[in-house]
């Protein structure tokens, strides 16, 4: 049994494999508690599910991409992605926040995509997360991967510093998703443009791609 804030098919609207159609299951709880965060992955409106009613969901609605575990922090339930996984007959695509390095240790053979947030702390107000984030792609590299900074006005030159060292060491794709706000972006046009090229002055594999379901309206 695991609580399940909710469980729906819709396109990926992030990073690039936006448009891909897959199933969605976001579990509950977070580890970080972002400024920005404007997911509802708490307990109060969740539903326990057990793993063969999830397992029925993907054969019912098999014409997808890929199962996506999202959150809240899907890491924090290894053990249901462990047995999740083990009777789950399509890809599975984590989307996380690339801190719990040791729970990804322990389910790394059961996924196919990873989805990894850098957390820029000037943005999030949370602590830095430099050493979790190293330590998350040290053991990640090798999946399909690519990193993922939500970014606002308040991402500074260190920050761009860190998060480009980050990726050329792993060599991955930087995807910067400008924060939105109350279904608006919450970042100029301008800045957005200024924050691309400062990247892409340290890193080439840089792409801009804002959340794409928020403008077509579906969640
Ligand atoms: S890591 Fe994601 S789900 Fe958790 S608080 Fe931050 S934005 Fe919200």
């Amino acid at each position: 049994m695991v609580k399940v804030s909710e469980l729906f098919t819709s396109i990926q609207g992030e990073g690039p494999y936006v448009g891909y159609k897959q199933i969605f299951i976001r579990l509950c709880g977070c580890n970080l508690n972002c400024a920005y965060c404007d997911t509802d992955f708490g307990i109060q409106n969740s539903h326990d599910y057990t793993i063969d009613e999830l397992i029925n969901y993907c054969k019912l609605n098999n014409d997808v991409h890929s199962v996506s575990l999202t959150g809240g922090e899907p890491l924090l339930h290894t053990d249901f992605i462990k047995e999740f996984s083990k009777y789950c007959k399509l890809p599975i695509y984590l989307e996380t926040n690339g801190t719990l390095y040791k729970q990804l240790a322990d389910i790394i053979d059961c996924v196919s995509y990873i989805s990894a947030d850098i957390k820029i702390p000037s943005c999030t107000k949370n602590l830095p997360m430099w050493d979790e984030h190293e330590k998350f792609f040290d053991i990640a590299s090798g999946k399909i991967l690519f990193a993922k900074v939500v970014f606002n006005n308040e991402f500074n030159s260190n920050e761009i510093e860190k998060v480009t060292n980050l990726c050329k060491k792993y060599d991955i794709e930087l995807i910067l998703q400008p924060q939105m706000k109350s279904g608006a972006l919450n970042v100029t046009s301008t800045e957005i443009l200024k924050y691309l090229d400062l990247c892409l002055n340290k890193y080439k594999k840089v792409r801009l791609i804002p959340q794409v379901h928020k403008f077509l309206n579906i969640i």
